[in-house]
């Protein structure tokens, strides 16, 4: 299977990163008042298709995409109910297993929709599981850096090594159930999750060619 990004670790003499551990907490939710997190435009691009379509992937090379890949991406409400959030999430698993992508990550910009949702493969866990992450922040760095060889399903042609991605990473997300999860990744696995949250902040790899 083609792999949009390797990786290999860049062994250094730097600082280990401490270990701090996982911890699950829940956050109370205010279902009263529903508000859909998607603009009217928005709901129409996802409902266009049905949940087993994948959308189309917005390309650098093109001006209109560009632009909004180049934009800074708004929170979503973690919400079960909302179908909107849903059919976005798989039809985002859909796009990124697509046989014209096989990515190993999509963020919801790559889709046309600026909000903060992003989907990972964890090859960091058995059978390499795509996991949907909501508002992603990284909270903490390792100084170990790993180098990479990456790409982008929104980048046609360029690929290349980026030198400064953390070896590890400590980053907390909302489930769609509002699940409030902190959890530390390494590896592989951490260049993906810094490459799909540099999306919600307009960046893109070869931004740090
Ligand atoms: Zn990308």
């Amino acid at each position: 299977m083609k792999k949009v990004l390797f990786c290999r670790v860049l062994l250094t003499l730097s600082t280990l990163f401490i270990l701090t551990g996982c911890g699950i907490s829940k956050k109370p939710s205010n279902n009263q008042h529903y508000v859909s997190s998607f603009s009217d435009s928005e709901i129409r691009l996802i409902m266009q298709q049905d949940s087993s379509k994948p959308m189309r992937v917005l390309q650098t090379d093109r001006t209109n995409d560009s632009l909004l890949l180049r934009t800074i991406s708004t929170e979503v409400k973690p919400d079960v109910n909302d179908p909107f959030l849903s059919t976005l999430i798989k039809r985002m698993l859909r796009t990124v297993k697509d046989s014209a992508s096989l990515g190993v990550g999509i963020a919801a910009p790559q889709v046309g929709i600026l909000k903060r949702v992003i989907l990972v493969q964890r090859f960091d866990k058995e059978s390499n599981p795509f996991e949907v992450y909501l508002n992603p922040r990284i909270v903490k760095y390792s100084n170990m850096k790993q180098e990479c060889r990456e790409g982008c399903l929104s980048v046609p042609v360029i690929k290349g090594i980026t030198k400064n991605r953390a070896y590890a990473i400590m980053i907390e997300y909302f489930k769609p159930d509002n699940t409030f999860v902190t959890e530390m990744i390494e590896g592989f696995t951490a260049v993906i999750f810094q490459h799909e949250i540099d999306h919600l902040d307009g960046l893109l790899f070869f931004d740090y060619l």
